[in-house]
Parts: C-alpha cells; structure tokens; sequence
C-alpha cells in the first residue's frame, strides 16, 4: 500500500539515500521467505528438499545475520544463498538503554537509509508472575495517519516496511536477550507506522511469528495495536489463532476523534468498537482500548461517560496513558488527579482500567521518538502554524463540529 502524507512533513529529513538502491530493486531479506518459497528456491537450483529446512534453523534457530553462521550448509550453497537474499535488512542497529536499563531503545538504519526504531521493555519477575521481556516494533518508516500528539505521526510516512524488515527487527532483540541467556516472550506492534495500512507485510510478519517451523510464539503474545483500520481489524479476525488487538481509542465522541486520531473521518468510532468487539466475541480474547489522556481536551467527565457508553458490555480493558510531550503541539499530559476521575467514572460503568503512569509512555511514546530525534527540529515557523491549527481543530472538535479535513491519504478504498 501506498499513503503520502497530506502535506509535506517538515520533519521529512530521513536521508532516503536512493543511491544506495539497486537499480532492479532491493535484493529480498532471506527472513521474509515461506518454508513453501524456500523449498521452491532450493529446488530451483537443483539442491534437495531438505536444505529449505536447513536455512529455516539457521534464519530462526541460530538467529543468523551472516552467511558463516549459517554452519550446516555447504560453503558454495552458503555464497549462492547470500548472492541472492540479504541475511539481515537492517544495516545497522544502535540500541541505547533508558529507564535505568528496563527498556532499550534501538535505532535501525534499512538499506534505503530509512530510520526506524524498535523498544525492548524487560519487566522483572512478580509474585508468581514469570519475567517477560517484550519487544515494540515497527510496521512502517514514519506514519501518514498524522496523530498530532505522536512523534511518529509528526514524522509523516516515509515507506512501508517489506516482513524481512519487520521480522529482523524480532531477530535483532532474539539475539540480543540470547546473549543475556533470556528470552522474548512478546511482541507488540505499537512502535512506528499503522500496522493495518500495511497489511499484508504485517500478516506475512505474524504469520512467520507464530510458525513452529519459524519464530514459533504463541498467538497470545502478540498484540497488534491499530488506530482504527476496520478492514483490516476484521481480516486479524478471520485468522482465528487468538492474536491480541490493542485499538488507540483516544476518544469517543466522533468530532474530537477526527482531530485526534485523523483515520476517524474515515472509519468512525462506533464502526471500530463493533469490529473490535467482533474479535472479542470470536477469538475470546478481551480488546486492549489505549486512551492518551490530553490535560482539557479529552479528560472531560463527559468525555469518560462517553467512553463508558461506547464500551459497556466487557469485551474489553482500557489502559489510560498520560501524554507524553513528544511531538509539537500545545497540550500537556492531564494530571493525575484528573486521571484518576476519568478512571473512576469508567470503572462505575464496569469497564476495567489500568493507569499506566511510566512504562506506558514508554511502549506509547517512546516508539517513534529516536528517529524523529535523528529527523532533527523542525523550523520554528512551521512549528508555530502547527500547533495553531490544533489549537483551532480541537477547539471547533470540543464545540462538536466535525472536521472538514479528508481523511488521511491511502485510506479511500
Ligand atoms: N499506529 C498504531 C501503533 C503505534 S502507536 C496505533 O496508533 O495504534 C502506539 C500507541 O502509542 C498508540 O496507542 C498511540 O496512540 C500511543 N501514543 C503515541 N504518541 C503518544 C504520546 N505522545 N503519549 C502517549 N501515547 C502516545
Ligand atoms: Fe500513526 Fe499510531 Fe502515531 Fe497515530 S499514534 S500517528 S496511527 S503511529
């Protein structure tokens, strides 16, 4: 699929160094191949069928980025294989610790040049409770759904990423929690991008996942976190294996909705909840419903009455988020105070809550900050026109006209 942003992003700095891009387009990363590809590859140069299962150990088994790691195979099959395929997609990785060591932020620069970042979050045993070591990633360069409270959506979209791209982003954090002897226990796709404008890299990328033959994890540790993508929510359902949907609700009531999370003018709320709950009903697994709390702007009682009404019946479990001030605009995080009402009122109507007062800023946040941080300032000019027009959005929203904007590009089928 392809979306551009609505308008230039002042932020579009990504260094897209074209130069660099074959002429005949990028050579394919080995980790975005079927076992079914692979066994027709090996075939095709006349190797036997079980060469396909060796590369798949030597890809997901041994984790391997360079052709000399993958040690069951013959030198010259080795030369071949790396001739055609690219071992690992990401040119280079950078990690930097945060949060006193239990999350790392990782900078990953793709082939193109394009920046994407990827979050492993470790959290210590607790009570009966194993540790889990979970890992956000990206599902795309940038992102053209343009929440105005998101880096990432300040960023704009830059490019889909293939599944090689998002695959080696797992493999990365594999690796590096092996080194620590531990390892990955779940995989969030909450970090750059709308996973479900790039779907079918996305649902090659949990189908490799959850193969036995491949990653081998378990459906349940897999959350995918979408914006509001109805079709693409309905097509996460059709694949049955219990998945987890985390939808980024933000608000209820359609107006502040189309300012706060642009795709609403596309797919309305009360169309994402019915097919979030549809996958409540069908999978049995309860929907996550994410709510960034914006200090005067969607913490309103109103605003949680609202919520509650949209949400009653216990399909579901909202985990509200204090903003983080991360992108330009001229709201701050509402306190905790007023949190703790917005909870209260939601919790009234039976629908459960968790407050998320750090970690969440982190898995909801952070995602999207490195590389906007790399995309350098943006012109003060433009930062100023920017956070006017939020100021002139929300307040028309907050009067409860709709917006007249389109909905964001790439989203009109
Ligand atoms: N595009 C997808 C997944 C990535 S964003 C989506 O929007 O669901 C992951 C989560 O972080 C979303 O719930 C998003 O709304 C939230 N988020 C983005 N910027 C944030 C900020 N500044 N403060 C708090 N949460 C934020
Ligand atoms: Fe895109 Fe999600 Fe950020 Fe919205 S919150 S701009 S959908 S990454």
């Amino acid at each position: 699929m392809t979306t551009t942003p609505t308008e230039p992003s002042p932020l579009l700095l990504l260094e897209l160094d074209r130069s660099r891009a074959p002429s005949s387009g990028p050579v394919p990363g080995l980790s975005g191949l079927t076992p079914e590809t692979l066994g027709e590859w090996a075939a095709s140069i006349g190797q036997p069928g079980y060469r396909a299962r060796q590369i798949l150990d030597g890809v997901w088994g041994a984790l391997a980025t360079r052709p000399e790691e993958l040690r069951t195979l013959p030198a010259a099959l080795r030369d071949t294989l790396a001739a055609q395929f690219r071992l690992d997609t990401l040119e280079s990785s950078e990690v930097r610790p945060a949060d006193g060591g239990l999350t790392e932020k990782v900078l990953h620069r793709l082939g193109d040049g394009a920046l994407i970042e990827s979050v492993v979050m470790h959290y210590p045993a607790r009570g009966s409770r194993r540790e889990r070591h979970t890992l956000c990633i990206s599902s795309q360069a940038g992102c053209g759904v343009g929440c105005p409270f998101c880096a990432t959506g300040e960023l704009g979209f830059v490019r889909d990423l293939d599944a090689a791209e998002i695959l080696d982003q797992v493999r990365h954090a594999a690796r590096l929690l092996r080194e620590r002897e531990r390892r990955l226990t779940n995989v969030v796709f909450m970090g750059m991008g709308e996973p479900l404008l790039n779907p079918d890299p996305v649902f090659a990328a949990i189908e490799a996942l959850t193969d036995p033959r491949r990653f081998g994890m378990g459906a349940r540790h897999i959350t995918v976190s979408t914006s509001g993508v109805v079709p693409g929510i309905r097509r996460l359902t059709a694949l049955r294996p219990q998945f987890t949907l985390a939808v980024s609700l933000h608000a209820a009531r359609d107006p502040l909705r189309d300012v706060l999370v642009p795709l609403n003018r596309r797919w309305p709320v009360a169309e994402v909840v019915a097919a979030a709950r549809d996958h409540a009903r069908i999978t049995g697994r309860r929907v996550s419903y994410e709510v960034t709390l914006i200090d005067g702007i969607n913490d309103t009682p109103r605003d949680a009455d609202a919520m509650a009404d949209l949400l009653r019946g216990g399909h579901g479990h909202v985990n509200l988020i204090p903003m983080n001030p991360v992108a330009h605009t001229p709201w701050r995080a509402s306190p905790i105070e007023t949190i703790e009402a917005f909870a209260e009122r939601l919790q009234a109507a039976g629908i459960p809550i968790t407050i998320r007062r750090n970690r969440g800023q982190d898995i909801g946040a952070a995602c999207g900050q490195l590389a906007a941080e790399r995309a350098g300032e943006p012109a003060p000019a433009a930062v100023s026109r920017r956070r006017e027009r939020l100021v002139a959005e929300s307040a028309a929203a907050l009067r409860g006209e709709r917006s007249t904007t389109p909905a964001p590009a790439g989203t009109e089928g």
